[in-house]
């Protein structure tokens, strides 16, 4: 039998099955009449809500690298060179 486990955010409620989609959220209120009693507020939050809110910043894309050619793109265009130069 398996299992499939999908996480879902607190604010949006987007879903997906990889951890590593929610982030915890926690946020300390300290209430200065009750002699700074304080209140901890915890959630899980997707990444489109934590950077929509500017809590984090998005993670940095890195470059696509520029695909190498293949040996027939290669071929081909030695081919369009030989053909275009002679004419
Ligand atoms: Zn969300």
């Amino acid at each position: 039998m398996s299992q499939t486990t999908t996480y879902k955010c607190d604010r949006c409620g987007g879903e997906s099955q990889e951890s590593a989609f929610l982030q915890s959220v926690t946020a300390t209120i300290r209430w200065r009449n009750t002699d700074w009693q304080s209140t901890v507020i915890a959630a899980e939050w997707c990444d489109g809500c934590t950077e929509e809110l500017n809590i984090r910043k998005p993670a940095k894309k890195s470059p696509t690298p520029h695909p190498r050619p293949c040996l027939e793109e290669i071929i081909r265009n030695i081919a369009r060179e030989e053909i275009g130069g002679a004419a």
